[in-house]
């Protein structure tokens, strides 16, 4: 059959992401075409794309309008380099994206991914400094269990330990601070969580702030370190401490931009304002590899300055400013605008939250954890001492296989589940996704208890 043939090719041919799916996990699955929220293989068994292929997907599959910006776009030009030629689909998306972000942000500079987005707000937060005679401010300070992608830099500043353990010989040295992690505390109030962890990052500029370029982490929740969504109060005591000791304020909203956490950015919920904002994933609908790191009038203006020690900042990619990509990044823009995407997410987001409701009953949920329509939901031997499900059961990876065999697609992080449905999910969808997740957890959790 040519399902299994395919199959077989890819694990012949491909060296997929994280792992390659031979003995250790089941057989991948081969997507041949997808529609609003669900995908279908080969075969034509459909699936929900329940976490939005990554967390990028937002307004669903074959998106009418997403399709045409392309195709109009592919009618111009594919791509021309934004190395001494600008144009006009990069220049209208930076406009757009510099209205949207927090007003000091207004710049604009384009890649290809997350993980790039990532480095180069390090190298421009390195560099900045530099540039003003700070020669000894070359460190960052990030959170445990933060993750900002893959790449050398990105993993340098990440925190979750299997993604990095590995390479530590080629990563820089960073300082590291507690996340306000709230589940497994020893502290029972959110608000002690949150104090104590902005008290160590006080210590920390305190103490180091003349070594310190910058403070980085993700908006308001914790991705792939496992769906922790900061205490209230949190981001904007970061703000505070950075902006008195003198070091910037980097926020990846790789994740949590484009309506994730149901504000269009995360640092909406807090009015923060970082110096150094990066967003990809969500900013095409899932559609075309494009991310932007945005930064501060006066930040590029250090560049440039008669003091700037090398007038030039050494970053660049091939496809930088895409126009096919950045037509798809402005066509998506239009349709948060023109169907009110923003206010859909709020209604959907208490849906979600009620529906979820009926999750917490089960014996071995230990932890939901929501904001917006990015949820964790995590799995434990048991609720009273949260004591996890030992490694071996792989209980996360089990009832994601499971969710697969019910028609729902998502990813583990460790032990957590995680729901980011497309936003154009209707309540049917939702409602359907939801018991397609309560069945397979009902379902894995009683195996492993056998
Ligand atoms: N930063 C955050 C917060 C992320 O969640 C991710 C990916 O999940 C990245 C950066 C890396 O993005 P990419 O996979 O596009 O390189």
């Amino acid at each position: 059959m040519e399902q299994d043939m395919l199959i077989q090719k890819s694990k012949d041919l491909l060296w997929l992401p994280f792992t390659q799916m031979k003995d250790y996990e089941e057989d991948p699955i081969v997507i041949e075409h997808g529609e609003g929220v669900r995908l279908y293989d080969t075969e034509g068994k459909s699936y929900y794309d329940g976490y939005s292929s990554l967390w990028l997907n937002v307004h669903g599959h074959k998106k009418k309008e997403l399709d045409d910006a392309i195709k109009e776009q592919l009618g111009k030009v594919a791509h021309t380099t934004l190395l001494g030629a600008a144009n006009r689909p990069a220049i209208e998306l930076a406009e757009r994206l510099i209205d949207l972000t927090p007003a000091p942000l207004k710049r604009v500079f384009y890649s290809d991914s997350g993980a790039e987005a990532v480095e180069i707000g390090l190298k421009i937060a390195f560099q900045y400094w530099r540039n003003k005679g700070y020669q000894d401010k070359t460190k960052f300070v990030t959170v445990t269990n933060g993750y900002h992608g893959d790449t050398v830099g990105a993993i340098s500043v990440g925190a979750v330990d299997i993604f990095h353990t590995t390479y530590k010989p080629l990563m820089f040295d960073s300082y590291k601070v507690p996340f306000p992690t709230v589940y497994r505390n020893e502290l029972p109030d959110p608000v002690d969580v949150r104090d104590q962890a902005l008290a160590e990052l006080e210590t920390m500029l305190s103490e180091k702030g003349k070594e310190i370029a910058a403070v980085i982490m993700e908006g308001m929740v914790q991705g792939a370190g496992g769906m922790h969504v900061m205490p209230n109060g949190y981001l904007k005591g970061v703000e505070n401490l950075c902006k008195k000791h003198d070091v910037l304020l980097i926020i990846d909203e790789v994740a949590t931009g484009f309506g994730r956490t149901g504000k269009m950015f995360a640092v909406e919920h807090e009015e923060v304002e970082p110096d150094i904002m990066m967003v990809a994933k969500g900013i095409t609908g899932g559609y075309l590899p494009i991310a932007a790191t945005l930064t501060t009038e006066e930040i590029y203006k250090a560049f440039y300055a008669d003091y700037a020690e090398l007038k030039t900042f050494f970053h660049g990619h091939s496809y930088t400013g895409n126009q096919l990509g950045c037509a798809a990044a402005l066509a998506n823009l239009d349709i948060f605008e023109q169907e009110n995407v923003m206010e859909d997410v709020e209604r959907k987001t208490a849906f979600v939250k009620e529906k979820l409701e009926a999750l917490k009953d089960l014996p071995h949920v230990g932890d939901i954890r929501q904001l917006g329509l990015m949820v964790g939901i995590e799995l434990v031997l048991n609720k009273k001492t949260k004591q996890p499900f030992p490694w071996v059961e792989r209980i996360g990876y089990q009832t994601t296989l499971e969710m697969r065999k019910l028609g729902m697609l998502s990813r583990p992080l460790g032990d957590t589940i995680v729901f980011m449905p497309p936003y154009a999910s209707s309540y049917e969808d939702l409602d359907a996704m939801i018991s397609i997740m309560e069945q397979a957890i009902k379902e894995t959790t009683s195996k492993a208890m056998q």
